[in-house]
């Protein structure tokens, strides 16, 4: 008898969108010469960078030809691809990143995913709280949580963030192994800044645990003051293992290109305490599991480092940075206490009502989709999120009506 994966049966399943959707269907019944402007989803709008198209069709033709064509390439990506990511994102930061320390996927989803596979299921596991579910749902298919109860995974460690520490979780009072940290954050837009992050690599060291630090939105920090990535800190190296994705800086959310840093001085250790290599576990892992991604889109993605491909991500993460900013002024003028939109493309807006009826609120008055911070978490409960990502034009229409409707 074939038997399932029980811990599948623990999962919740995860209403949040099909909820929005549900509730917007209905709206747009009730109103049909209403149009809705959706401000909720965090996925980008913008056309690939030229620089980036023209590398893609150039790679494509080099496949049309039997002189150049190209069938399985390395696993962990090609070494252009991987040289330019260690040189530019990196070494050119001050942070000490080989080459061979890169691994190209096809997105920061998988490997956030896929990377708690390293690991015994008896860790203690922390997670942030709001949080992208990603983290949270593998380490329940993998075992490592009992029930859910009370709106939580027993077994689980919730990092809270609130208000009260700015959306920057404390350091946990009890030991974890396993630590999940998302900066510039989904959902809450919030930043860490270099002694935030020192305090979380010490601890690590201190307790001999791994940081999976989630850079997804990294190119949206402004503040040239912020860490742009873990590696920046002194010591990350022995302790954390960086994600990165070509999807939201450089409009790849369909494209499909990120990659992984694992430094080789990281390590994770047997039952008899005997350090492994992470970087060697990871190797095997993604050789065995991944045959990497295409060489055209890893050439579109070598084309974000050259210098006009760099001077268009520069254009377009302005554009979204504008409309980030011109969303949080707004609710901030109408009173809304926010946080994020500054260097991130995300606004955690507090709406002194619960999430699904300030969600409500602006579905029913304005028109406008948000995301109610519920879906991301118990301390989600009490916010909605507003992404950036749309047109300029859209985000000044939605405001225009949120402002009327809400004044
Ligand atoms: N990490 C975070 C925090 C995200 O919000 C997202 C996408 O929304 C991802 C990772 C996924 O990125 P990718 O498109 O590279 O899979």
């Amino acid at each position: 008898m074939i038997k399932i994966n029980e811990n599948f049966q623990k999962l919740q399943a995860s209403y949040l969108f099909s909820d929005i959707a549900k509730r917007v269907a209905a709206y747009e019944q009730a109103n049909p010469q209403k149009k809705i402007i959706k401000l909720g989803i965090g996925d980008v709008t913008r056309a690939l960078p030229d620089a980036c198209v023209k590398a893609f069709h150039a790679a494509v033709d080099e496949m049309a030809a039997d002189a150049s064509f190209r069938g399985y390439g390395p696993e962990q990506g090609y070494g252009f691809l991987r040289e330019a990511i260690a040189k530019n994102d990196f070494q050119a930061r001050g942070a000490n990143i080989d080459a061979d320390e890169v691994f190209v996927s096809d997105g920061a989803k998988c490997d956030t995913g896929n990377f708690q596979e390293l690991f015994s299921t008896d860790i203690r596991v922390a997670v942030p709280d709001p949080v992208y579910p990603v983290y949270v749902d593998t380490n329940v298919m993998a075992g490592r949580t009992d029930t859910w109860s009370d709106g939580r995974y027993q077994g689980l460690v919730y990092l809270e963030s609130t208000k009260e520490n700015g959306f920057v979780p404390d350091l946990p009072q009890e030991s974890v192994d396993l630590i999940y940290l998302c900066f510039p954050n989904n959902p809450t837009g919030a930043t860490a800044t270099r002694e935030q992050l020192r305090q979380w690599v010490d601890y690590a060291r201190e307790n001999k645990a791994l940081i999976l630090f989630d850079a997804a939105y990294e190119a949206f920090i402004q503040d040239p003051d912020l860490p742009r990535s873990i590696f920046e800190i002194e010591g990350a190296r022995e302790v954390a293992v960086e994600f990165r994705s070509f999807s939201k800086n450089a409009g790849f959310t369909g494209t499909r290109c990120a990659y992984t840093v694992v430094p080789k001085d990281c390590m994770a250790y047997t039952s008899s305490g005997e350090a492994v290599a992470v970087h060697a576990l990871w190797n095997r892992r993604h050789t065995t599991k991944f045959n990497s991604v295409s060489y055209p889109v890893q050439r579109a993605a070598e084309a974000v480092f050259s210098e006009q491909g760099r001077e268009q991500i520069k254009a377009l993460v302005a554009y979204y940075m504008d409309n980030a900013r011109y969303i949080r002024e707004h609710m901030s003028k109408l009173g809304y206490s926010c946080i994020g939109g500054e260097n991130s493309p995300y606004i955690w807006i507090e709406g002194g009502m619960g999430s699904w009826e300030f969600f409500d609120l602006l579905l029913n008055e304005a028109g406008v989709v948000c995301t109610p911070g519920a879906g991301f978490g118990k301390c989600g409960e009490g916010y909605i999120r507003i992404s950036a990502f749309n047109s300029a034009e859209k985000v000044k229409d939605a405001m225009a009506r949120i402002e009327q409707a809400l004044r």
